[in-house]
């Protein structure tokens, strides 16, 4: 298969005579991955990859929690990709506003959107808007430096907070809110959270999840590490595994040890005075209303049951209890979800996804990552998805044979409008600033969150 199309690829020149170009839309994990693909299947691809903001690599830099950063090493393989001769990053170029994805299909062979997935899933139940009821999108931008996010106003000053949901999103601001701050002070978070979360108050997190814990989104590496944190005892509730234990024996080996360790933990439960923080898993519970004044002080959950035959396709039904928990803050983690960037590009609202079949969306536009599959799935799962796609559009850029303007067309769309493009010698410029600052302060980095300060430190 991976002879064929590095044969595809190769013939384009023989017989279209010109350099295939592509634009990537977007320097996530999918964009790198699918360039590395590209530049792979093929000896004569030149990519250009358009980033929104000045700086690339996405949910890595953006989302991958700071006290993890050995999975940030994937930025090492970005590296290499980026700084092939075949490559350009055009950063600090937001498709749909400064440039349409009309004019890129003009000046590409080929377009690959892969701009994720970059807003919230909402509750859509009244209060959702009180004070202190927040994204968790947005508390992940705040503590990771999206520029966006960083006026986010977060009170801490409170001992309970209730986490909604219990993807491996809610497992970070979990963390992140109960770790001892000793050992966030080395890491890449930013400092004005670091500070704020040194005055914190937070004493007991609920993480909250609709289903039972058979359903539960989170993986055990990271429920593990949530379980072993200093000073955090665990408490969860016994009737929520009713029925649990028995299942256990029938179940696919991933799910069987991730129930085994809640199991464990469960009979581990005990208030121990000597631990002064709280994690307290809570399943089938589903938030319907907000109550507060202006700031939150409770939340109201429909107390549920499971229906359906197959446990992993169980949803989850209101019955007529329910249930008041105390907080002083709420994390809405739901979930991501995908925007369409561009009225031309094909969307599909409800899934919020870029419409494709396995990345073809049409003619020579193409999807990969999150903006095409929806906002699930680790990185090496949307590497998997990337080199596919990557492969795809290869394959067909025998296809055509005109010549293209690519980074020509758009610089000259950019220069006429005045915005800055940031290359990636530039961000590398950003880097030494952000590697500096954070030495200075024992960390790896301390990020710039401001976009101004990053153009400038670019145009140097
Ligand atoms: P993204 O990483 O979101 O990249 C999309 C890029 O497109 C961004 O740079 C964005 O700025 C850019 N863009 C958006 N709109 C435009 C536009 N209009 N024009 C130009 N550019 C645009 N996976 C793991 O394996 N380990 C982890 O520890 C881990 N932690 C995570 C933590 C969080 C909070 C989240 C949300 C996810 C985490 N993941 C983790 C999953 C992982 O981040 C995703 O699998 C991966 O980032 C998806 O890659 P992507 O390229 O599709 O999207
Ligand atoms: P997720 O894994 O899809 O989890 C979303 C959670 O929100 C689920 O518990 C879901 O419950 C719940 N939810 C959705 N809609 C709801 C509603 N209306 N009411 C109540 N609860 C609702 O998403 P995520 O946590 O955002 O993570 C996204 C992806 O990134 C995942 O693949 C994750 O593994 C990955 N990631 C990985 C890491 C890591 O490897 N360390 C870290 C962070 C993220 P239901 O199951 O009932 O729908």
């Amino acid at each position: 298969m991976k002879c064929y199309l590095i044969r595809n690829c190769t013939r384009f020149l023989s017989t279209g005579q010109h350099t295939p170009k592509v634009c990537i839309v977007g320097s996530g994990p999918a964009g790198f991955y699918a360039a590395q693909q590209l530049l792979k299947s093929s000896g004569d691809v030149r990519v250009d990859i358009l980033e929104k903001l000045p700086v690339p690599f996405g949910l890595v830099r953006f989302g991958v929690a700071p006290d993890h950063p050995e999975v940030k090493n994937v930025i090492n393989t970005f590296h290499k990709t980026a700084t092939n001769p075949r490559v350009q990053f055009l950063g600090n170029v937001n498709v749909g506003t400064d440039i349409t994805i009309d004019q890129l299909r003009n000046f590409y062979h080929a377009v690959l959107l892969t701009y994720g997935a970059q807003k919230d899933r909402l509750l859509n139940i009244p209060g959702e808007h009180l004070n202190n009821v927040i994204s968790g999108r947005r508390f992940v931008g705040w503590y990771n430096g999206i520029p966006a996010d960083k006026d986010l106003d977060i009170n801490l000053d409170m001992e309970e907070v209730i986490v909604l949901g219990q993807g491996n999103v809610a497992i970070d601001i979990t963390r992140i809110l109960l770790t001892p701050i000793d050992k966030l002070k080395n890491t890449d978070i930013t400092s004005f959270a670091l500070e704020r979360l040194s005055h914190s108050r937070v004493r007991k997190v609920s993480m909250v999840g609709r289903r039972g814990p058979l359903q539960a989104a989170f993986t055990i590496a990271e429920l593990r590490e949530l379980l072993k944190l200093e000073n955090c005892k665990n408490l969860w509730r016994l009737q929520d595994f009713t029925g649990v234990r028995d299942i256990v024996p029938t179940l696919a080996r991933p799910r069987k040890r991730l129930t085994e360790l809640m199991l464990k933990s469960l009979e581990e439960s005990v208030s121990d005075s000597t631990q002064t923080k709280e994690l307290n898993p809570i399943f089938l519970r589903s938030p319907v209303e907000f109550h507060g004044d202006d700031d939150l002080q409770s939340i109201r959950f429909a107390v549920n049951r499971l229906q359906g035959d197959a446990f992993q396709d169980q949803v989850a039904e209101a019955t007529n209890e329910f249930e008041t928990i105390s907080c002083g803050l709420a994390v809405r983690s739901i979930g991501y979800k995908s925007v369409q960037i561009d009225s031309s590009i094909p969307f599909d609202g409800k899934k919020g996804r870029v419409m494709n079949k396995d990345g073809k969306v049409d003619a020579n536009l193409y999807s990969a990552g999150w903006a095409a599959t929806g906002p699930v799935g680790v990185i090496l799962l949307t590497m998997t998805n990337a080199f596919q796609v990557g492969s795809l559009v290869c394959n067909e850029l025998i296809s055509s044979t005109e010549n293209k303007a690519g980074s020509n067309g758009v610089r000259d769309i950019l220069n006429a409008k005045g915005i800055q493009i940031v290359s990636y010698e530039d961000w590398q410029k950003i880097d030494r600033v952000e590697q500096d600052r954070g030495k200075q302060l024992g960390k790896p980095r301390e990020k710039i969150v401001d976009v101004i300060e990053m153009l400038n430190i670019a145009a140097k």
